[in-house]
């Protein structure tokens, strides 16, 4: 018998391949002495394919294929499971790059994620409605550059994200690390590993079960939330925190807030194990948990079909 189980990864990192400050060998490292499962080394322009002895591989979690897209224009287009290197698009104009970088890595056997809209303060969800093909966007990215917060008239990463889901796209939330420094300080101001991540619910450890599992929504981003059980479908969403306790006995709190259609609050609970039934007239629902510590994690939105 096959029990799914959670399997933690990050889906965006970069090496000394690309402009991060270590070895492929040594990053792979980090994440596996920091309790992830898998990896997706994506470095500019560049896949960087680990190969190793099996005593290497050891101390690596899982890798999967991965290459950040990177045009000059700041579209930066991640790649998950591409089978070759796929060349960036050098337009000038934002969505034709999107839709260039888009194609290219379908088109190498991959699956793509519009990465941190707000870098550069480069497009929002309306040069993204534009665009055909994705599946992800990045709603959360360690980095300090990508403003996820918006602000001064411009929407949050959540914001578009809701604002791409409220006009009929069926995307997928991811929060990353976009890591580039492993070495010296780690810092607020830095772009170090352990930010965001994603938790799917996968049939086995293997490349292919992942990007299955990521491909259909089975899975959760968080900056500090674990969810235990989680039931999520067009009847019920039902979510069984994790609570953290610290090492003096406290535990910390949650909020979850079951929201539809731009943005809108439907529901919000304070029980650790919060439930939302959905009604014909939501269009689609998804859960934040806000923890006490300060962590959220994003459940994937259910769709509902109202013409049933
Ligand atoms: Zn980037
Ligand atoms: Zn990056």
């Amino acid at each position: 018998m096959t029990s799914k189980s959670w399997l933690k990864g990050n889906l965006h990192t970069h090496t000394t391949n690309s402009d991060g400050d270590e070895s492929p060998e040594h990053v792979a490292e980090w994440y596996h002495d920091h309790g992830y499962d898998w990896l997706c080394l994506s470095d500019h322009n560049h896949l960087t394919i680990l190969e190793g002895s099996d005593a290497e591989k050891a101390r690596w979690p899982l890798l999967v294929r991965g290459e950040e897209v990177t045009s000059r224009n700041a579209v930066h287009v991640n790649g998950y499971g591409v089978t070759e290197l796929v060349e960036a698009s050098d337009s000038p104009d934002v969505i034709d790059a999107m839709r260039e970088n888009v194609d290219r890595i379908i088109a190498a056997g991959g699956m793509a994620s519009i990465n941190h809209p707000n870098f550069r303060w480069a497009f929002d969800d309306g040069a993204m409605m534009q665009v055909e093909g994705y599946k992800f966007m990045e709603i959360f990215n360690g980095h300090p550059d990508t403003h996820n917060s918006g602000g001064g008239g411009k929407a949050s990463s959540i914001g578009i994200w809701d604002r791409l889901l409220s006009r009929g796209r069926q995307v997928w939330g991811l929060a990353v690390d976009d890591s580039h420094n492993y070495t010296g300080e780690f810092h607020v101001d830095r772009s170090n590993p352990g930010r965001g991540w994603v938790q799917v619910k996968s049939a086995s450890l293997t490349q292919q079960d992942i990007l299955e599992a990521l491909s259909v929504g089975e899975f959760y981003a968080s900056t500090g939330v674990t969810i235990g059980d989680m039931v999520s479908n067009t009847r019920e969403i039902k979510i069984d925190i994790d609570v953290e306790t610290h090492a003096n006995g406290t535990k910390a709190k949650y909020t979850t807030v079951f929201s539809g259609s731009n943005g809108t609050t439907l529901y919000e609970s304070t029980s650790n194990s919060p439930g939302y039934k959905p009604s014909r007239l939501d269009r689609y629902i998804r859960a934040t948990v806000y923890s006490s510590r300060g962590g959220r994690a994003w459940t994937q939105p259910v769709f509902i079909d109202s013409s049933k």
